[in-house]
């Protein structure tokens, strides 16, 4: 079934130059691309986005790396989105990632792993609304 789901190019692939290739990646993949938008997360943003880990030891550290530079925001869509884009992601850590996915290829670490990607229907649509409004998600 048709779905979206939200993924975030983080700060170190930004700063890596790695935005292309990612999205190049997606596309192949045949997730077709909604809605965009280039922004660097404010304290509040990255605190509340990440809110659910308030209580993990890394979250301090994981909230510091994902205001530290600019992420680019993606809205996408493909059949089974959200179940595709984990597996087309890879496991949290990079060095325990799958070759050939985005993690394994562009991640550095388990903080700094290149790419965020919602992890249910219910938290994609919540986090679709949590950076576009309705009218800017354009369909293909
Ligand atoms: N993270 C971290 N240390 C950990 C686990 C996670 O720094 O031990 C960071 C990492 O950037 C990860 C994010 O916190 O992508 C959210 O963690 P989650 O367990 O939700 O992993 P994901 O869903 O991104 O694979
Ligand atoms: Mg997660």
């Amino acid at each position: 079934m048709r779905e979206r789901t939200l993924t975030i190019i983080k700060p170190d692939a930004v700063a890596a130059g790695h935005v292309g290739a990612i999205i190049q990646h997606l596309q192949r993949e045949g997730f077709a691309i909604l809605g965009v938008k280039r922004l660097r997360l404010t304290q509040a943003q990255a605190e509340k986005f990440y809110e659910v880990h308030r209580e993990r030891p890394f979250y301090p550290s994981l909230v510091a790396f994902m205001t530290s530079g600019p992420v680019w925001v993606l809205a996408l869509e493909r059949d089974n989105a959200v179940a595709h884009l984990r597996e087309v992601m890879g496991a949290t850590d990079p060095a325990k990632a799958a070759p050939g996915t985005i993690r394994s290829l562009y991640g550095s670490s388990i903080e700094r792993n290149a790419i965020h990607g919602s992890d249910s229907r219910e938290n994609a649509s919540l986090e679709l609304a949590f950076f576009f409004s309705t009218h800017e998600l354009v369909e293909a």
